[in-house]
């Protein structure tokens, strides 16, 4: 099945992008890499009537350290990001998500921002950014503005983007070097999307736990931050009192449903299961 008509443009500029989403509205949508929405329009189940091409945007394609964030660009590939000694070196928690993501071939054309923007529920880099205090950079005609990623993720496939605006770039919180961080998933074996999977990274002074981020995906419709389970955490000495605690509060907050990969009550045990192998295994960064 081929895509719906759709006439397509290809700005060379930021400032072009926002210009042709601004002339056309609703009818536009973004295309970065296409992994995600080259499917959905051969599907048919997405239909835009302009497809407004990212991919000659060179200035939205760069890595950056800006004051205590580490700036993604929207044109930043995923294998880009996952080989990037600066990403390895400042957000090793997103360095261990990307070789989940797909396969090689699909990382070497989808965007970082671009799997922020399309918020699938099952996806590992929206549950990223939560942990990394993400602040999304979005840009239209009306100027710039930064949203963080607690309030960016809405729904499934919904984010707080208005039409006319487009996600310019992601900051990422800067991991500390004596933080550490772990991503673990289950999947269904192969490239297959993730059952489920937790994002998680903590700091400890002294043997007591100072910080704690965890977020789950593919448990609800939108990934998710625990913050009952991180403030089960934080003061304590990650002993397995603590961890159990944890635990038992990621599976109360979690609301997840079933589907033919995992019922809902097998993902809220999964939730349980993963955060505690990442904090007994988490590696320093
Ligand atoms: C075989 C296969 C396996 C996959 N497995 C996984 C997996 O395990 N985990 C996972 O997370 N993903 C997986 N994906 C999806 C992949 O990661 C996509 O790259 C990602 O979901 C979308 O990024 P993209 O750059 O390709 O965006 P596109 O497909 O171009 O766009 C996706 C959506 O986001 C919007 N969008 C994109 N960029 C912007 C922007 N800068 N501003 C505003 N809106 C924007 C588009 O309009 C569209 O609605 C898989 C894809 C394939 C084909």
């Amino acid at each position: 099945m081929k895509p719906a008509p759709f006439s397509f443009v290809a700005p060379e500029s930021l400032d072009e992008v926002v210009q042709a989403l601004a002339e056309h509205g609703d009818d536009a949508q973004i295309l970065a890499g296409g992994q995600s929405l080259v499917p959905l329009m051969n599907l048919r189940l997405a239909r835009p009537e302009v497809v407004v091409s990212i991919n000659r945007c060179h200035e939205l394609d760069y890595i950056r350290l800006v004051d205590d964030r580490l700036v993604v660009g929207a044109l930043v590939r995923q294998i880009d990001a996952e080989t990037s000694p600066l990403v390895q070196a400042e957000c090793p928690l997103l360095a261990k998500a990307l070789p989940h993501v797909g396969l090689p071939a699909t990382r070497n054309r989808g965007t970082v921002c671009g799997s922020l923007a399309h918020c699938d529920p099952l996806a590992e880099l929206p549950a990223v950014a939560l942990a990394l205090d993400a602040e999304l950079v979005l840009t239209s005609a009306a100027g710039e503005r930064r949203v963080p990623a607690d309030d960016f993720f809405l729904t499934e496939m919904t984010t707080c983007i208005e039409p006319g605006e487009v996600v310019a770039a992601v900051a990422l919180a800067r991991q500390d070097p004596s933080e550490r961080s772990a991503l673990h998933e289950v999947s269904n074996g192969g490239h297959a999307f993730p059952v489920g999977g937790v994002a998680l990274r903590w700091a400890t002074v002294d043997g007591v736990c100072t910080m704690a981020r965890i977020a789950a995906f593919g448990v609800g419709s939108v990934a998710q931050r625990l913050g009952d389970a991180e403030k089960a955490l934080v003061g304590s000495d990650l002993g397995p009192e603590a961890i159990a605690a944890a635990v038992a509060a990621a599976r109360a907050e979690v609301n997840p449903t079933g589907d033919i990969h995992a019922d809902a009550d097998y993902r809220r045990h999964l939730v349980g299961v993963l955060l505690e192998r990442g904090l007994l295994e988490g590696e320093a960064p």
